[in-house]
């Protein structure tokens, strides 16, 4: 069969074949400790899963409006005013099946053939794919290690061409841990509104920070009309099955991504968007104590791979992920995370799979129990003896 040429230019998220190779493995009776894939270990809170049931139980199980409920925007719109002190018009909000989805419709809305967009490297593979698919040039900024994974804004503007239509930003971030600061967010707008740039800020991770405050651009002057603020609920209500999360956008791209919708999954379930009103509405109690409990497992881990020889580790201030250097062992990423998973039962990523900015490094996820950090500690100090 031919397949389209532009099926060429979509990549993958490799979490998901390192997640496919790791339980092929488990079925043929390895014991694998699981540090690959993006998603919080702790069950979604109880009243969250009871208020889809109830959902279900008063008949919430038809199509609803593309655009997401306006009572699930409001409460949205709410959350997202207290938290970045902005005046925020729910019927620019659009809700989708995850937050995936946001980065898919925005660059499929925005960008074409000639159009170029910067985006940080290494970064959620989704992006720089998404980029590629439409057609537009993807431009890579890299994130830099000595700078707290932060990237250089001189860099930044030495990037920016009369066709740069979009710039991606994801903070806290994935995979590296870094968080933006304010004085990062400020220069970005200021180069948004001065070459008439659109940004996308990925602030999923938004309350899973251990010190430090998520500025978020949208809060800049002027940047409301000229962001796309990507978030979603998987991370901090532990929801990543459930599949739904939003964008707030420039007005003018609200009904294009909302023709988008309606072409492709007509709407998001009720069912889910009731539990998300819920979510946004009940006790937050599970959100710090879920930020307690990932703060000690990032201290473990972080400490414990710097007690690794050949391997060194920032302290990252979001998510929940560490980007270990592993330059000094003299294999590149993808051969060293190949030989954790086949010969000590460690599946993590390659930093590659964010970006060729992640060569040097492993993306390993912490969202796991304290005795699977420690399990996997030891086993991967083992192996890196045996080198
Ligand atoms: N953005 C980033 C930076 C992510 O890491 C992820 C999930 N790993 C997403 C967005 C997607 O979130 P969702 O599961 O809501 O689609």
């Amino acid at each position: 069969m031919k397949l389209s040429a532009r099926m060429s230019r979509l990549g993958t998220e490799s979490a998901f074949e390192v997640l496919a190779q790791a339980k092929a493995l488990e079925a043929k009776g390895v014991d694998i400790v699981h540090l690959e894939i993006g998603e919080p270990d702790f069950d979604t809170p109880r009243n969250i899963c009871d208020a889809a049931i109830d959902a279900i139980n008063n008949g919430y199980t038809h199509y609803t409006t593309s655009q997401g409920l306006p009572e699930l925007r409001t409460e949205i719109a709410k959350s997202l005013e207290t938290t970045r002190s902005i005046t925020i018009d729910p019927d620019r909000i659009v809700v989708t099946t995850g937050a995936k989805p946001i980065m898919f419709y925005s660059i499929l809305a925005l960008l074409g053939e000639g159009d170029e967009a910067i985006f940080q490297d290494p970064l959620f593979p989704v992006y720089e794919s998404m980029i590629n698919f439409s057609g537009a040039t993807a431009v890579p900024i890299p994130l830099r290690e000595e700078l707290d994974f932060r990237m250089d804004m001189d860099e930044l503007r030495s990037k920016v061409t009369p066709r740069t239509k979009l710039i991606v930003i994801n903070s806290p971030q994935n995979p590296s841990g870094g968080v933006l600061e304010e004085e990062d967010v400020r220069a970005i707008a200021e180069i948004a509104r001065e070459h008439d740039i659109i940004v996308l800020s990925d602030e999923i991770y938004d309350y899973i920070m251990y010190e430090g405050k998520n500025y978020s651009i949208a809060s800049q002057p002027g940047m409301l009309d000229r962001t796309i603020l990507l978030n979603g609920f998987s991370k901090t209500y532990a929801m990543t099955g459930w599949r739904i999360g939003y964008g707030y956008f420039p007005a003018e791209l609200v009904e294009p991504v909302v023709r988008l919708v309606t072409n492709s999954t007509s709407c998001t379930p009720p069912i889910i968007q009731h539990a998300s009103i819920e979510a946004l509405r009940g006790p937050q109690d599970s959100v710090p104590k879920m930020v307690t409990e990932l703060k000690k497992r990032r201290d473990l881990i972080v400490d414990g791979l710097n007690k690794i020889p050949g391997i060194s580790c920032h302290l990252p201030k979001g998510a929940f992920y560490v980007f270990p250097s592993i330059k000094k062992l003299g294999m590149s990423s993808a051969e060293f995370s190949d030989y954790l998973l086949k010969k000590a039962g460690v599946a993590c990523l390659p930093g590659t799979s964010f970006g060729k900015g992640g060569e040097g490094y492993l993306r390993i996820s912490y969202a796991t129990s304290q005795d699977n950090i420690k399990k996997a500690l030891a086993r991967i100090e083992t192996a890196v003896a045996k080198l």
